[in-house]
Parts: structure tokens; C-alpha cells; sequence
């Protein structure tokens, strides 16, 4: 079968004195995300999809948090190790959905840049969308304590020349 599919989901702490990350690009905001990495919740629930689809580990066996090499690394060398996995083991990326939940920043205009980012470390040819959705006030998303994201991708078989 030339197509698997995988979803990833991840949720980090909104804290003061971060910079905020969302898919490689820096949100200006009064907060920004907790984490041994820079918490880029975008990027951590895309690398468990696509790894997943190819039925690899996550990230969390890729990059433990228990591994100091990897404090405070940017998400950006996690994902770009995610892809380099999945391309090593005979696929690509042809098409992403994301939704973040977040209550505040607002997403909006930052939408287009985060999907520029991310087609620019996947490659242009990939489908990628991203939804901005709050969560109605609800639990810590609601209560602006931290952001989540799910994201879906579909991964296609390299053919073999
Ligand atoms: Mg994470």
C-alpha cells in the first residue's frame, strides 16, 4: 500500500519569560511555551504524525527529555530528524492538517507564515493547512495555561527509480 497516515497530538505549559515557537516561527506574546526543547507544540504533534505513519518510534524515544544534549534544542532539528527518519525508511510527506488549541495569541495572522515555514522544511510540493481553534474557555487550553495541537499527515511510498 503506497499511503499510511498518522496522527500526533501535544500539549506544553504557557509560562512568562519564553519566547513563544509555533511551527519554527517566534509568536510575539507575553508567554511562551515550557519544555526541555522550545516547546513547539506544532512541530512535536507533526513529528509523532509523520512518524507514526511510518511506524516508527515518537519523539519522545528520539529526543528524550532526559537526554541534557537535547535542552533547549529548537523544535525545528526535531522535526527536520523526523523527516530524515521517515525518508530513510522509504517515505515522504505529501499532505499535513493541524489544529491548535489556543485561547490567546490569536492565530490568525500568523497563520500563513507558520504554513510557509512548514512547507519550506517539508518541501513546497506538500499539502499542509493549519486551523487555529480556542477551547470555549475550557480546562488549561481554555484557561490560557498552555497550548495544544493535533496533526494528522499522509505519507506516500518513495518510488523506487
Ligand atoms: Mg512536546
Amino acid at each position: 500500500m503506497p499511503y499510511r497516515i498518522g496522527i500526533g497530538y501535544d500539549i506544553h505549559r504557557l509560562v512568562k519569560g519564553r519566547p513563544l515557537y509555533l511551527g519554527g516561527v517566534e509568536i510575539p506574546f507575553e508567554k511562551g511555551l515550557l519544555g526541555h526543547s522550545d516547546g513547539d507544540v506544532i512541530l512535536h504533534a507533526l513529528s509523532d504524525a509523520v512518524l507514526g505513519a511510518a511506524g516508527l518510534p515518537d519523539i519522545g524515544d528520539f529526543f528524550p527529555d532526559t537526554d541534557m544534549r537535547y535542552k533547549n534544542i529548537a523544535s525545528t532539528e526535531i522535526f527536520k530528524e523526523a523527516l530524515s527518519a521517515i525518508q530513510t525508511a522509504g517515505f515522504r510527506v505529501v499532505s499535513a492538517d493541524i489544529v491548535v488549541i489556543a485561547e490567546e495569541p490569536k492565530l490568525k495572522s500568523y497563520k500563513v507564515r507558520i504554513v510557509e515555514n512548514i512547507k519550506s522544511l517539508i518541501g513546497y510540493s506538500c499539502h499542509v493547512n493549519l486551523k487555529g481553534k480556542t477551547n470555549e474557555r475550557f480546562d488549561a487550553t481554555g484557561e490560557k495555561e498552555a497550548i495544544a495541537c493535533y496533526a494528522v499527515a499522509l505519507l506516500e511510498e518513495i518510488e523506487e527509480l
